[in-house]
Order: C-alpha cells, then sequence, then structure tokens
C-alpha cells in the first residue's frame, strides 16, 4: 500500500517517540486503511493500554487521523485510526531540527566555558564559575578541583552537528 515509508523512518520515528512498539504499530497502520485500537492490539499482542498511549502519542503529532463511532450494541466508542503517511518525512526533519539545537545549544556551552573536575569518576565536571563559588572543591566528593580539557567534547558534538546539518540539506 504506502510503499514509500521504510524500516529506517519507522525506526525514526519509533525512537523520537521512545516507543519501541511504534514500529510494529505503524507497520500494521500502513497495510490498513482504518483500523481500530483492538485490532491493532489483536494483531500485534500489544496489550491494549499501550496500542492506545502510542496512538495518542502519533495522534499528537498528527501521524494518524482518527474517526470516533459509538458501538450501537454497547454505546460505547469506537476509536478508528489512520495513518498520514504524508506527515512522516515531516515529523522527522522537525525531530532532527530540534535535535541539531539541542546539541548546538551544547556545543557552544563546551566552547564558552573552562571546565573543572575533581578526577572521581561519577563526580560531575563544573563550569569555571561554579569552580570559583566552591572554591575549587568538588560539592560531591570534596577533592580539589582541576582544570580539564574539553577539545575531545568539543569534537564529538562538532561531528555530530555536522552530520546533522547535512541531513538537513544545511
Ligand atoms: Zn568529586
Amino acid at each position: 500500500m504506502l510503499s514509500t515509508i521504510d524500516d529506517t523512518t519507522l525506526l525514526k520515528v519509533a525512537t523520537a517517540l521512545g516507543e519501541e512498539d511504534a514500529v510494529k504499530l505503524i507497520e500494521i497502520l500502513k497495510n490498513s486503511g482504518e483500523i481500530t485500537d483492538d485490532e491493532i492490539a489483536n494483531k500485534t499482542a500489544i496489550r491494549l493500554n499501550l496500542v492506545r498511549k502510542i496512538l495518542y502519542k502519533l495522534y499528537d503529532h498528527s501521524l494518524v487521523s482518527l474517526r470516533r463511532t459509538r458501538d450501537p450494541k454497547t454505546g460505547w466508542f469506537i476509536f478508528h485510526w489512520k495513518l498520514q503517511p504524508d506527515q512522516l518525512e515531516g515529523f522527522i526533519l522537525s525531530q532532527k531540527r530540534r535535535v541539531l539545537e539541542k546539541l548546538n545549544v551544547r556545543l557552544e556551552y563546551e566552547k564558552n566555558h573552562d571546565f573543572y573536575h575533581c578526577d572521581t569518576p561519577g563526580c560531575k565536571r563544573v563550569p569555571f564559575e561554579e569552580a570559583v563559588e566552591l572554591v575549587f572543591h568538588c560539592s560531591t566528593c570534596g577533592k580539589p578541583l582541576a582544570h580539564c580539557e574539553n577539545g575531545i567534547q568539543v569534537q564529538k558534538l562538532a561531528v555530530k552537528v555536522e552530520q546533522l546539518r547535512k541531513e538537513l540539506g544545511e
């Protein structure tokens, strides 16, 4: 049906949503015209609650549309879901942009600060301004703080930023 949605795209969407099972769900959705949450739960063996949770997440990002009918027997609502495949690409792009923004902020922060560390594994680095306030002693273990290089962090971040920029065609 919607053969343009490949597995990589599905995986990216699922990762962005933080839901592994979203892959299975979208696969079912892309092979169905309209489908109810009950039917999806039966087909995937994913708990109905989780199916609904993922569907609402997809709905929040306009990746699925929703139609509501009433069951004539029980009077309960039935929810019919449909994938909006043309929204997937846009969704992934906007996710990438958000990640890029965060990485850029992080990169600038690393570039513009000097960091200090106590050398104890598990204790966090602090920027110079904070180290001064702490009179150059770690607030966790109490050991003296020494200047530490962040060249590797800066480099790693710069590589990620560059890669994402390329992917976004910027
Ligand atoms: Zn420490």
